[in-house]
C-alpha cells in the first residue's frame, strides 16, 4: 500500500471512530457514495458552514441569502442545459462488468505520469542537494519532457474529443494509451456512452397525473429563478450576489473516494449579478478573495493551486478551479465561473419573463453577467480533516494521533476534566461547564487517567483541556492545556471565558483574509 493509501485509510477510520463520519445505512451494509455525519462531524460541518456564510453573506453589505427548495419546476433543467448536457462519459469493462468515466481513466492515466516526474524530481533533488533548481530539471531532463509531453497529449485529446462529441475517439484513445481495467487487468471495452447524472422522481400521487421532477444537482438554478424576487424586493443595485447552500444530487459513476465525491452532498454557492463586459476583472476579484478564505484557515499555501479549465461548460466563457492537496492527490475543491448571461437568458426563454435589471446609472435594461463561487462543503470538511490528522513522536519517546483543526471549526472547543473523580473536583468541573456552555460547546470528561483523557481530545480535535486539581480547591486557578503545543498554562477560573474566545473568534480567523 502506498504512502498515499495508507494516509487516506487512516482518515476514513478516524472519522468513523471518532464519530465524524459514518457509511449510510451501514448496518444494512450501507449505501454507495453515501454518508452520514455522527455527533462531532455535523458540529464541523457546521462550522464550515457559517465560516463560509459569514465571510459570504455577513462581510459584505452587497450579499444576501436565501434557502431554496430542493425540487424545483423540471423545465428549469431544461433550460439550464442539465437534461441535454450534464452528463459523464461511461465505458464498460466486458470481463470485469465494471464501469468507468472515460474521461477519469485517461485522467488517471496523466497523473500516473505526473507521479512518475514527482519521482523523477525527488530523486534528482536528492542527488544534486542544494544546488538542485526543480524548474531547471523539469524543463530539461529527457525522461521528465517525454512523460509531460505524453500526459499533455493524451489530455489535449480528450477535451478535443469530448469537446467534439466524439466519443468513438474517446474510446480509441484509451485503447492506443493501452489502458486496462484495475480489476480484470483486461483492455476490453465497450463503447463509450453518455449517461445523465441526475436523479429522477416523481412529484403527485397517481401515475398518470404525476410529474416528473429532479433532485437538484446543483443548488445555482434556485438562485437564478429568484433573481428577480431578491432584487426587486431587496432593492439590490448591481453588483450584488446571492448566496445558497444546500444539498446537491448526482449519480455518479465514479464514487470511491469517501465524501469526496458522494451522490447527496452540500454545495455552497454564491451568483454575482454584474454588469456585461465587467466579468474579467470580477472573475479576477473572486479567485483572489475565495483563495484568500481558504488561506485565513491555515491548512497551508503550498496545499492549494488554481487550475484553469481548457474545455469550458456550456454556460462559461472563464472557469478554473481551486485545487487542494488531498491524500490521493491534488484535486477540485472549488470552481469559479463566469457564467456569462447564459443562465438568465435561458429562464428567459423558457418562461417568456424577463430577467433584466434596470441599470440607473446607464440608463437600460439589461441581463445581469455572472460570476459563480461554487464550493463542496463535504470537500471542504475532507480538506480539513485530512489535513488535520497527523500522528506525532514526541520527546519521551512515545507517540499521539492529533487532530489540529483549526480551532475557529473545532466541534468541541474545550474538555473539562476533574483531575479525579472525588474530593469535591467534579462539582467544580460541572459548574465551569454550567458556566462555559452558553459561549461555547464544551464536554465534561472524567473517564480515565488525565493522560488518556488528554490523548483522547486530542484525536477527537478538542483545542483546550481544562483540568480541575486540587490546587482548584485552594486558589480558585485551573490548568489549561493547549492541543497543539501541549503546553500547560495556570489560570484564574473567571479568565477562562476570554482565554478561549480569542483563540476561537471567527472574527480574529476571518480577519486574517486582510493579511494574506
Ligand atoms: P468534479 O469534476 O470533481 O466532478 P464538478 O466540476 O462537476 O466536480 P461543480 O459542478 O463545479 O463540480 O460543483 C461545484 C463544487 O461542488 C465542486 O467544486 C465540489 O467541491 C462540489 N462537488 C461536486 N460534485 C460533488 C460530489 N459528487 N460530491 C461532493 N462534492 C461535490
Amino acid at each position: 500500500m502506498s504512502q498515499q493509501e495508507d494516509k487516506f485509510r487512516k482518515v476514513i477510520s478516524h472519522a468513523k471512530e471518532y464519530g465524524y463520519v459514518f457509511q449510510s445505512s451501514e448496518i444494512y451494509d450501507g449505501l454507495s457514495a453515501v454518508y452520514d455525519y455522527g455527533q462531532n462531524g455535523v458540529e464541523l460541518k457546521n462550522n464550515i458552514r457559517e465560516y463560509w456564510w459569514k465571510a459570504m453573506v455577513q462581510m459584505h453589505e452587497n450579499i444576501v441569502g436565501i434557502d431554496a427548495a430542493i425540487f424545483m419546476h423540471p423545465t428549469t433543467w431544461k433550460a439550464s442545459g442539465h437534461v441535454d448536457a450534464f452528463n459523464d462519459p461511461l465505458i464498460d469493462n466486458k470481463d470485469s462488468k465494471k464501469r468507468y468515466r472515460a474521461d477519469v481513466l485517461i485522467e488517471d492515466y496523466a497523473a500516473k505520469l505526473e507521479a512518475k516526474i514527482e519521482k523523477e524530481v525527488t530523486k534528482a533533488r536528492k542527488r544534486f542537494g542544494d544546488t538542485f533548481n526543480k524548474e531547471q530539471f523539469i524543463t530539461t531532463n529527457p525522461r521528465v519532457i517525454g512523460y509531460r509531453e505524453k500526459a499533455d497529449q493524451a489530455i489535449q485529446r480528450l477535451n478535443r474529443s469530448l469537446e467534439a462529441e466524439d466519443l468513438a475517439d474517446v474510446r480509441a484513445l484509451i485503447e492506443e494509451l493501452e489502458i486496462a481495467c484495475p480489476v480484470s487487468g483486461s483492455r476490453n471495452w465497450t463503447d463509450v456512452k453518455q449517461f445523465n447524472l441526475m436523479f429522477g422522481t416523481k412529484l403527485g400521487a397517481s401515475a398518470d397525473s404525476a410529474m416528473d421532477l429532479y433532485l437538484r444537482p446543483e443548488t445555482a438554478q434556485g438562485i437564478f429563478v429568484n433573481f428577480l424576487n431578491v432584487q426587486k424586493t431587496g432593492r439590490m443595485k448591481i453588483p450584488f450576489g446571492i448566496a445558497q447552500t444546500g444539498k446537491a444530487f448526482r449519480n455518479e459513476i465514479v464514487a470511491r473516494q469517501f465524501i469526496f465525491r458522494m451522490r447527496e452532498f452540500e454545495q455552497m454557492e454564491m451568483q454575482f449579478f454584474i454588469k456585461p463586459g465587467t466579468q474579467k476583472e470580477w472573475y479576477d476579484y473572486w479567485k483572489a478573495e475565495r483563495l484568500k478564505w481558504h488561506l485565513s484557515l491555515g491548512l497551508g499555501e503550498s496545499n492549494y493551486r488554481f487550475h484553469d479549465h481548457e474545455k469550458l461548460a456550456h454556460y462559461a466563457d472563464a472557469a478554473c478551479d481551486i485545487e487542494f492537496r488531498f491524500p490521493f492527490g491534488f484535486k477540485e475543491l472549488e470552481g469559479i465561473h463566469s457564467r456569462t448571461d447564459f443562465d438568465l437568458a435561458q429562464h428567459e426563454k423558457y418562461t417568456g419573463k424577463k430577467l433584466q435589471y434596470f441599470d440607473p446609472e446607464e440608463g437600460k435594461s439589461y441581463v445581469p453577467y455572472v460570476l459563480e463561487t461554487s464550493i463542496g462543503l463535504d470537500r471542504t470538511f475532507l480538506a480539513v480533516f485530512s489535513n488535520a490528522l497527523q500522528e506525532e513522536e514526541l520527546d519521551n519517546g512515545t507517540s499521539r494521533v492529533v487532530l489540529r483543526l483549526p480551532s475557529v471549526l473545532a466541534p468541541t472547543k474545550a474538555a473539562i476534566l476533574p483531575l479525579v473523580k472525588k474530593d469535591g473536583l467534579p462539582e467544580i468541573a460541572h459548574r465551569i461547564v454550567e458556566d462555559l456552555k452558553w459561549d461555547f460547546n464544551v464536554q465534561y470528561d472524567e473517564k480515565d487517567a488525565v493522560g488518556r483523557r488528554y490523548r483522547r481530545q486530542d484525536a477527537a480535535g478538542t483545542p483546550f483541556c481544562i483540568t480541575v486539581d486540587h490546587d482548584t480547591l485552594e486558589d480558585q486557578t485551573v490548568t489549561i492545556r493547549h492541543r497543539d503545543s501541549m503546553e500547560q498554562q495556570r489560570v484564574p477560573i473567571p479568565a477562562l471565558k476570554d482565554l478561549i474566545r480569542e483563540q476561537i473568534d471567527i472574527k480574529a480567523w476571518l480577519s486574517k483574509m486582510r493579511s494574506v
